[in-house]
C-alpha cells in the first residue's frame, strides 16, 4: 500500500542545555550509566520520557532485580548491588521469594532513584522524549527532544542510548537488528494485587510448591541445565487451567501463567508477571495499543480465576497496573563485537571487559541459574556502534545474538553494562578522545574504584 506523505517544515529550535555526557533513558542501564558518569566528575544529564526514573523497574513494575542469586553466585558488585542496598535502607525492598536477593518496590524505587540522581549531581530532565539525533557527519553531537514545551535541543560530547529500543542508535544511522515477530520474547501487562490473605496464600504455596520444571507445561518448553528443575519457583498456572476447564476463562487464554514476586505483610501480592502476549512489535505503536488493551483484559480475567481457585485470593483486588506495557525484546545494536551464545554459556572472557555477569540465562525457552559460581565477562565493544561516533548503546540493546540476549537483557546485567558505558563516556570526555578510542586501562581502573569486578 502506498503511504501518503507530507513534508515536515524546517524550523529553528532552542538549545536549552549543554552537557558532557547525555544519557537517554533511565532504566537499569541508563540510570547506572548516568550515576557512573556523574561520579567521575563530568557534567551528566539524564533524559526520561516518563515522570520517574527506573525504566522497567518503576514504569512497568518489574521488581525481581536479582532473583537468580544463590549462595555461590558471583556478582560484579557496583551500582546494581547499590540499587538493592539503598532500596533496603529506604524501605523500598522486601526479600524476594526464590533467591538470596531483595525485590525492589516499583513505587518506592521511584524515590530511591530520585535520591541517587540528586545526590550524584546529575541534571535531571523528566517528561522529555528523544526525537532525533543532531549529527555532524557520522558523529552525534546532541539530541532533539519533544515535550509539552515543543521541540528543544540538548548538546553533548557523548550520548548514551539507554532507551532499551536503541532509538537513538537507529535514528543516528547505526545498524540495528530485530528478531522475527514470531520469535520475539512475549510482552506483558504487569500488575499488583491487594487484599490477599497472606497466611492462606503461603500455606498453599508450601503445600503445593512449584518448581522450575513446571515452567514446561505443554504451552511452553523451557530448557534448563537440569540443576534448576527441582528448585522452588513462585510459578502459578494451575488455577488458570482449572478456570479454563470449568469454562470460567475462555479456552484460548492458555498462555496466562507465570510468576509472582513477593507476598507482603499488608496483603499485597506484587510483581504479577502472568500475562504473556506473543507477536507484539514494541516499536510499533499500533501493536503497543493492541497489547495494552488485550493485556489489561486478560489481567482482569486472571484475577477472576485467582479469586475463585487460589487459596487466600478470595478478596483479591487490582492494586495497580504498570504505568506502561512490559516490552522484553526489540532492536539490538549491531556492535563492534556482538556477544554470542558461546560467550554466555561458556564463561566468555574479554580483554576489554567492563564487568562480569553471573551465568544467568533467561529467555527464548532457556533458563540457567548461576548456582555454581560460573560467570561471563562483558565486552566494552558490545556497546560501540560500528559507524556512529560519540555514541554508546547500553542496557538491553547491546550487541549480541539471540541467546546472548537472554543473559544480557536482565536488569542487573544492564546495570553492569550501564556503569561501564557511563565510566567510558566520562573517561572519553576527560581525555578528549572518542569513545571508540578511549583508554580501556583507565576505564577499568575507574570501574574498579567504583567497586566493579572486571575479571
Ligand atoms: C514483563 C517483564 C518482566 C521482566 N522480568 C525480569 C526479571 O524478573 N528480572 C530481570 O532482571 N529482568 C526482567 N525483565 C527484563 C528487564 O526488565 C529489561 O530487559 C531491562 O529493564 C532493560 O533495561 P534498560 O535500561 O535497557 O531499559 P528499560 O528498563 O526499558 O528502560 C528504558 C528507559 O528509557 C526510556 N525511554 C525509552 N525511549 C525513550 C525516548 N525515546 N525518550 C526518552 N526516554 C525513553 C523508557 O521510558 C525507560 O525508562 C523483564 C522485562 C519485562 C518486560
Amino acid at each position: 500500500m502506498l503511504i501518503k506523505k507530507i513534508l515536515e517544515p524546517e524550523r529553528q529550535i532552542d538549545v536549552i542545555h549543554e552537557t558532557d555526557v547525555l544519557v537517554v533513558g533511565s532504566g537499569p542501564g541508563g540510570l547506572s550509566a548516568a550515576l557512573a558518569s556523574a561520579r567521575c566528575g563530568v557534567d551528566t544529564t539524564l533524559i526520561e520520557r516518563f515522570g520517574c526514573f527506573g525504566g522497567n523497574i518503576t514504569a512497568v513494575g518489574v521488581e525481581g532485580f536479582a532473583w537468580y542469586r544463590h549462595e555461590n553466585t558471583i556478582e560484579a558488585g557496583g551500582i546494581g548491588i547499590e540499587f538493592e542496598e539503598v532500596a533496603k535502607e529506604m524501605g523500598a525492598a522486601v526479600p524476594e521469594s526464590q533467591s538470596l536477593s531483595y525485590e525492589l518496590d516499583s513505587e518506592g524505587f521511584k524515590v530511591v532513584a530520585d535520591k541517587l540522581v540528586v545526590d550524584a549531581g546529575i541534571h535531571p530532565m523528566l517528561h522529555r522524549s528523544f526525537s532525533m539525533p543532531i549529527m555532524e557527519g557520522n558523529r552525534i553531537t546532541g539530541v532533539i527532544l519533544e515535550s509539552k514545551a515543543g521541540r528543544e535541543a540538548v548538546l553533548a560530547k557523548v550520548v548514551i542510548d539507554a532507551t532499551g529500543d536503541a532509538d537513538v542508535a537507529q535514528r543516528s544511522g547505526a545498524v540495528t537488528k530485530k528478531m522475527p515477530l514470531e520469535e520475539l520474547m512475549a510482552t506483558s501487562v504487569m500488575f499488583h494485587l491487594a487484599g490477599i490473605n497472606k497466611s492462606a496464600f503461603l500455606s498453599e504455596i508450601r503445600t503445593n510448591p512449584q518448581a522450575y520444571k513446571d515452567w514446561s507445561d505443554g504451552e511452553w518448553q523451557v530448557q534448563t541445565d537440569g540443576k534448576e528443575d527441582n528448585m522452588f519457583s513462585p510459578f502459578i498456572k494451575k488455577p488458570f487451567q482449572q478456570a479454563i476447564d470449568d469454562g470460567v476463562l475462555p479456552s484460548d487464554l492458555k498462555t496466562i501463567g507465570g510468576t509472582w514476586g513477593a507476598m507482603h505483610e499488608t496483603g499485597e501480592l506484587t510483581y504479577m508477571n502472568i500475562i504473556q502476549l506473543a507477536k507484539i512489535d514494541g516499536t510499533d505503536p499500533d501493536d503497543l495499543t493492541k497489547a495494552e488493551i488485550e493485556g489489561r483484559r486478560q489481567a482482569i480475567l486472571a484475577i477472576k480465576a485467582l479469586k475463585t481457585y487460589y487459596p487466600g485470593c478470595k478478596n483479591a483486588r487490582l492494586r495497580n497496573f504498570g504505568m506502561t506495557l512490559g516490552i522484553r525484546d526489540t532492536r539490538k545494536l549491531d556492535a563492534l563485537y556482538n556477544m554470542t551464545e558461546t560467550d554466555v554459556r561458556h564463561q566468555g572472557k574479554f580483554e576489554d571487559s567492563i564487568g562480569i555477569y553471573p551465568e544467568f540465562i533467561d529467555g527464548y525457552g532457556i533458563l540457567i541459574l548461576p548456582t555454581t559460581g560460573r560467570y561471563m565477562q562483558l565486552p566494552y565493544r558490545a556497546m560501540l556502534p560500528k559507524n556512529v561516533d560519540s555514541l554508546l548503546v547500553t542496557g538491553r540493546a547491546t550487541g549480541g545474538d539471540k541467546v546472548a540476549h537472554a543473559a544480557t537483557r536482565n536488569m542487573s546485567c544492564c546495570s553492569v553494562n550501564g556503569q561501564g558505558a557511563g565510566v567510558a563516556a566520562a573517561t572519553a570526555v576527560k581525555s578528549n578522545s572518542l569513545v571508540k578510542n578511549v583508554s580501556l586501562e583507565s576505564v577499568q581502573k575507574e570501574l574498579k574504584l567504583q567497586g566493579v569486578r572486571i575479571y
